[in-house]
């Protein structure tokens, strides 16, 4: 049965997605609207919004995996906050279907529709890349990688066995793209800290980390010097970027297999090769471009709907910056903050009677870390490179995470790191934690436990 959560006198914004705009937006409506004006409704599978460009960072394990993301319920208290996924919307019939984290699916009504529902991985159907890979956009995943790299190391120093050594310490990446190169460089310089104070049975030199970019260069987001900068100074460290090269195949015993011929294996594969617009899209009537985004006006608005709007991700929101005709803006954070702020006070404009206006942002640049210390950033065409990039990184990222709380708390993880060692160990349990005691329990390593996950195996292997 449908329900309603607003009364009848006042309208209901529903905001799927409690992301960068879905959090921002409510926060910004909840500030701007009185109570009688609207009912905010934020519905998320997860309780808390994810800060991604932190996630390397909590990888690696300079800020804590907890102080990443933003808990809805807390930050939203003059919202509706619903912890499940819309799986189905009809904005004709202004009704969302909501699965929720436990129990039936049910509907609700709305009059005005923000959709905030992002991207998801990109993935390509490369044999064994569902089995063996894991992406990198959840705090999940970068936890899950921390433990698992750890483990990596400890597997490789505990064993005399030339191949299980070998694999353990090949580390494979697939896409060059900030969040990519920021994993695979943050990871890497956890690691060989870690080596170098920890594990006198290994060497630096003993593992080898793999970047796979299948065009001709890594980092789009800044000028051709920057990302061939970024390239020597990874190579310097070790690592090994193959530019113009692709995942071919990855076999059942977790081989790697290169478009350049080479092969290897590799326990760890990372596929971080772009995103694509939320396939829950395809469940809505809402009108999508050829790329499968939201076709937006450059008010946010939804292309030919009364009470719809979109950004972020997900959404193709005209350029007015650029003069190429069709010029959409580029899914980033830079974006999705700025789009949430203006759809938030579009949405105030038109309940109060007035007129939306059109989103206009000039991309102001990138910053990205490559490790403690190394960085490279391009703002405003200014270019800096190793630690001034870093810094930079560092103050920009804090100033934009959500809440006073989130900023508090990461500068203190800062300060913490800064006076004492790294933090280096695995927590390898947190994979499966119902493993002992079920082994107690004497119904073996499978009992009742769910079939392992592709991360799971990744971990096994
Ligand atoms: C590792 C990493 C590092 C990054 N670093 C940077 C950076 O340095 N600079 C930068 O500009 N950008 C960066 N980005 C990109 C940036 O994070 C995204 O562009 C931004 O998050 C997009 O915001 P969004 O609101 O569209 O999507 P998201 O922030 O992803 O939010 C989407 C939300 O929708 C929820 N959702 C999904 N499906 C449903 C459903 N069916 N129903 C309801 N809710 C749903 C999700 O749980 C999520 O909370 C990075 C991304 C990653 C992965």
């Amino acid at each position: 049965m449908a329900s309603r959560p607003g009364s009848a006198s006042r309208p209901v914004v529903l905001v799927v997605g409690g992301g960068y705009v879905g959090l921002y937006t409510a926060l910004r409506l909840q500030r701007r609207l009185s109570r009688g004006e609207a009912e905010v409704v934020v519905v998320d599978p997860q309780p808390h919004m994810t800060y991604q460009p932190f996630l390397p960072e909590a990888a690696a394990g300079s800020v804590e995996p907890r102080h990443v993301v933003v808990p809805l319920r807390r930050t939203l208290p003059r919202c509706r906050v619903v912890t499940g996924a819309v799986v189905w919307l009809s904005h004709a019939q202004r009704r969302a279907r909501i699965a929720p984290a436990e129990g039936a699916p049910y509907e609700i009504s709305y009059d005005v529709l923000v959709m905030a529902a992002g991207s998801v991985a990109r993935t390509l159907p490369i044999p064994g890349l569902a089995e063996h890979g894991i992406g990198f956009k959840t705090v999940g995943e970068a936890i899950f990688l921390r433990n698992h790299v750890l483990a990596r190391l400890d597997a490789a120093a505990s064993t005399d066995d030339p191949a299980v050594r070998t694999r353990a310490l090949t580390f494979t990446f697939v896409g060059g793209g900030y969040a990519g190169i920021e994993a695979f460089a943050e990871l890497e310089d956890m690691a060989r800290y870690a080596v170098v104070h920890y594990y006198p049975r290994l060497s630096p030199g003993d593992m080898r980390w793999v970047l796979v970019e299948a065009t001709g260069r890594i980092l789009p987001e800044v000028d051709l010097d920057m990302a061939a900068w970024t390239v020597r100074q990874l190579t310097a460290r070790g690592m090994d970027v193959r530019l113009n090269t692709r995942l071919e195949e990855v076999s059942d015993d977790g081989v790697v297999r290169l478009s350049d011929g080479d092969s290897f294996p590799s326990d760890t594969l990372v596929w971080t090769a772009g995103t694509k617009p939320n396939p829950v899209l395809a469940q809505t009537d809402l009108p999508l471009d050829q790329r499968g985004r939201v076709r937006c006006e450059p008010t946010l608005q939804v292309s030919g709907l009364d009470g719809a709007w979109a950004a972020g991700d997900l959404a193709a929101v005209p350029d007015l910056t650029k003069d190429e005709p069709g010029a959409t803006t580029a899914p980033n954070a830079q974006h999705a903050v700025r789009q949430a702020k203006r759809l938030a006070d579009n949405i105030v404009a038109v309940l109060r009677g007035g007129r939306p206006r059109p989103y206009r942002h000039a991309y102001a640049g990138s910053v990205a870390s490559l490790g403690l210390y190394k960085g490279v950033a391009q703002v405003y065409g200014v270019k800096l490179r190793g630690w001034p990039a870093w810094f930079m990184h560092r103050t920009y990222h804090v100033s934009r995470v959500p809440t006073f709380n989130r900023k508090a708390r990461v500068v203190a993880d800062w300060t913490m790191a800064s006076v004492f060692r790294r933090e280096v160990i695995a927590l390898g349990q947190l994979q499966d934690p119902r493993r002992e005691f079920v082994t107690a329990a004497g119904l073996g390593g499978a009992g009742h436990l769910p079939a392992p996950s592709a991360g799971d195996r990744a971990q096994a292997g």
